[in-house]
């Protein structure tokens, strides 16, 4: 089965949404609900995956550091992802569009019944002109945020697993730097940008350094999971800069930008 010519996964990362205090990046929420109502009055489908909520959360329950403890970071999970869904709706209220909230497990796509469930919703929220935004359900799978046992890898492999159950044409990374580049750019000065990747294997992971930013937390190689899960089902992947939504235009424009994951032929 091919992939839909005009449907886009975009995932936004914590250290996009939040600014240096924990605090929701109010600029670059606005921007993005914008720029991807637009892009869908353009005919395209959109799904937003959304991550964010522990960060946003810990700063609203005052929380004076990112939580450790598993039950104060899934407290905050759930505070956190109830003031990013309240973001979004006004947000994309001022456009005239109607967002849905899907929280997701590692195990509901595993299991194929459950796994049929969520394609259809997908398909009748897409259908309405909806626009769903998922998140890991942090609140119950404790799994993901405890950090030594990632699945989803800061919601790098839930976009990859949501474009591929969805069938999408493309699945767009925002990031907080501007591409894939052959060595960590925050460690040395001479890093490239590699602006197209056929080919994900040893050698490319090699090219990742370890977890990222402070606020992010799934680095470049679980963006490199996430592609290359993808690229296998004939989705591109693009990693590029969030920090000013409107690369979206570029993008569905298919215009050159950050690093391109060429999809398979399949
Ligand atoms: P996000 O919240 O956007 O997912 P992360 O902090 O999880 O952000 O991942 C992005 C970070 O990965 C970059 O800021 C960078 O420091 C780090 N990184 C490690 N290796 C590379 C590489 N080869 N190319 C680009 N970034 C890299």
């Amino acid at each position: 089965m091919g992939v839909n010519r005009n449907r886009i996964v975009v995932k936004v990362g914590t250290s996009t949404l939040t600014n240096e205090l924990g605090n929701s990046n109010l600029r670059t929420v606005e921007e993005l609900s914008l720029t991807l109502s637009d892009i869908q009055n353009k005919g395209y489908e959109i799904i937003l995956v959304s991550s964010g909520a522990i960060a946003i959360g810990a700063q609203k329950m005052h929380l004076a550091e990112k939580p450790t403890e598993l039950r104060m970071k899934q407290a905050a999970a759930a505070v956190g992802q109830c003031e990013n869904m309240f973001l979004y709706d006004k947000f994309f209220g001022y456009y005239n569009k109607t967002v849905a909230q899907i929280l997701l497990n590692a195990d509901d796509i595993g299991d194929e019944e459950k796994k049929e469930n969520l394609a259809n919703t997908f398909e009748a929220l897409l259908e309405q002109g909806i626009i769903p935004i998922v998140n890991e359900n942090d609140s119950v799978s404790y799994k993901e945020i405890e950090s030594d046992e990632k699945i989803f890898g800061d919601n790098d492999m839930l976009s990859a697993v949501v474009a591929v159950l969805c069938r999408a044409d493309k699945l767009v990374i925002l990031s907080d730097i501007d591409g894939f580049y052959d060595k960590d750019p925050r460690l040395w000065k001479t890093a490239k940008l590699m602006k197209r990747i056929e080919l994900i294997d040893e050698t490319t992971y090699a090219l990742a350094g370890g977890a990222g930013s402070r606020r992010g937390t799934g680095g470049m190689r679980t963006k490199l999971q996430a592609a290359d899960i993808a690229t296998a089902q004939g989705i591109d992947v693009i990693v590029t800069n969030g920090k000013d939504p409107r690369i979206l235009y570029d993008i569905v424009d298919g215009k050159e930008t950050g690093t391109l994951f060429a999809a398979k032929k399949v």
